[in-house]
């Protein structure tokens, strides 16, 4: 049975690179009727925390991403300790003694010298009576994974043919002097006990995957097969990640981004097809292929998430958005809702409108004389289809303005911004009272 995992550190709040790996590792699984695991990866016990925990699972939680069981690395420590001490008896995995001091001066002096700054192995030539001194001055030892080197293949599900020369790279760390189990190793084990089969995640892991299959091997087993998805960029080109606080699911809810947006954008952008709204996610799962990603690049534009967003929106009938502002206090009614919904992104705007529509402050830079204009020349019948055309007709007669400019006043004037729904029918719901309520502030 295909059994994916998505496997967060707790250390921060999911980001929106991060959300796409799970998605994709969410959708190769229910496409394949498989097992998606959730792992949380909180083995850095300095840096893990249980809030991130917990608001990781919100977030895959609201985005319906439901996971068929959980493990938690911590949790495992036992079985680590046990497999690190067959890979010690077998040579595979060797202690070492340097500080972080020496570790930086000896990178130094090789990049100065012109070398890669590869761990040079120095330790695994230490005497016993050499190991037994640095252990009695009370040097505690890391454990580094020795690597073969020889070169690497793998039949990528993402970027096709990759190989790797290990030659290039150090023998990964993977136990601190402080005990503490770095993923590397972690992983593996997990990947093995809980007979993961794919293991998709982003190109930044791809170092890491020559390593590991390695150790997959040593521990006799067979590597999962792999899929490095390009990584997620802003528009700028720099790449997302959760140190720089990019956009997070936590800003995304707080956006009122719908779930179904969010999805349909992310299982469509880095690949060839058109970006649409899809209608749920089962048609999500049941168009997705894993070939259709592609390796360039994949660019977050927010502009085009809120017009899938904004889509959805006006989809929803006035019963649905009432359902969902209930919980706001908020007055509009059926008939703002048709002229307003056009032009919003996210429900999270419906307050501006609730305010601009029945409520009372409104700041604007409007000039009064050309507020005392407007009252002036405001068609005296009940408002009507054609009051606004009237009504700028009259102003662009008697004061010597530009159309568009009375256009862009007058809205202003009304509204506080310079952009929104179609005026001629606004006015009719903000009523003539209020209008005249408003400019006369
Ligand atoms: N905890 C790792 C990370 O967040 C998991 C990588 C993996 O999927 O193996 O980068």
């Amino acid at each position: 049975m295909v059994k994916l995992r998505f496997a967060p550190s707790p250390t921060g709040n999911l980001h929106v690179g991060n959300y796409r790996t799970a998605l994709i590792n969410f959708l190769f699984t229910k496409i394949n009727s498989g097992h998606f695991l959730l792992r949380i990866d909180d083995t850095d016990n300095e840096r893990s925390k249980i809030e991130f925990e917990k608001s990781i699972k919100e977030d895959l939680s609201w985005a319906g991403l439901k996971w068929d069981s959980e493990v938690k690395q911590s949790s495992r420590i036992k079985r680590y300790r046990q497999v690190l001490e067959s890979l010690i008896k077998k040579q595979f995995v060797y202690p070492c003694f340097e500080t972080p001091e020496e570790l930086l001066l000896k990178r130094k002096s090789q990049l100065s010298s012109g070398k890669p700054p590869v761990y040079d192995r120095s330790s695994l030539k230490l005497s016993p009576s050499n190991i037994e001194k640095y252990i009695s001055e009370g040097r505690k030892p890391h454990f580094r994974f020795m690597l073969n080197h020889e070169t690497v293949f793998w039949n990528d599900l993402v970027r096709g043919e990759c190989k790797y020369n290990m030659k290039n790279i150090s023998d990964p760390i993977i136990v601190r002097e402080d005990g503490r189990f770095i993923y590397t190793l972690a992983s593996v084990i997990d990947d093995i006990d809980l007979n993961i089969t794919h293991i998709i995640r982003g190109e930044d892991h791809v170092t890491n995957s020559a390593a590991q299959i390695q150790l997959f091997n040593s521990l006799g087993s067979k590597a999962p097969t792999m899929g490095h998805l390009s990584l997620m960029t802003d528009f700028e080109g720099e790449s997302l990640s959760k140190r720089i606080g990019s956009i997070s699911l936590k800003e995304l809810r707080h956006n009122e981004i719908e779930s179904l947006s969010l999805n349909s954008y992310l299982s469509l952008n880095g690949t060839s097809k058109n970006i649409i709204l899809r209608n749920n996610l089962h048609e999500i799962i049941s168009d997705f292929k894993i070939s259709d990603f592609n390796r360039a690049p994949t660019k977050f534009n927010f502009n085009d998430l809120k017009k899938l967003n904004s889509k959805f929106i006006q989809q929803l009938n006035y019963e649905e958005i009432k359902s969902r502002f209930n919980y706001l206090d908020l007055k509009i009614e059926k008939n703002a809702w048709e002229v307003i919904k056009s032009n919003i992104f996210s429900l999270s705007e419906l307050k501006k409108w609730d305010q601009i529509i029945y409520g009372e402050l409104l700041e604007n830079d409007v000039e009064e004389i050309m507020k005392e204009n407007f009252i002036k020349h405001m068609p005296e019948n009940k408002f009507n289809s054609e009051t606004w055309k009237n009504w700028t007709y009259n102003l662009e007669k008697n004061l010597d303005i530009k159309k568009s400019e009375i256009f862009k006043l007058l809205r202003k004037a009304l509204t506080g911004i310079s952009k929104g729904p179609e005026m001629s029918e606004l006015i009719l719901i903000m009523g003539k009272e209020k209008i005249l309520d408003r400019l006369k502030k």
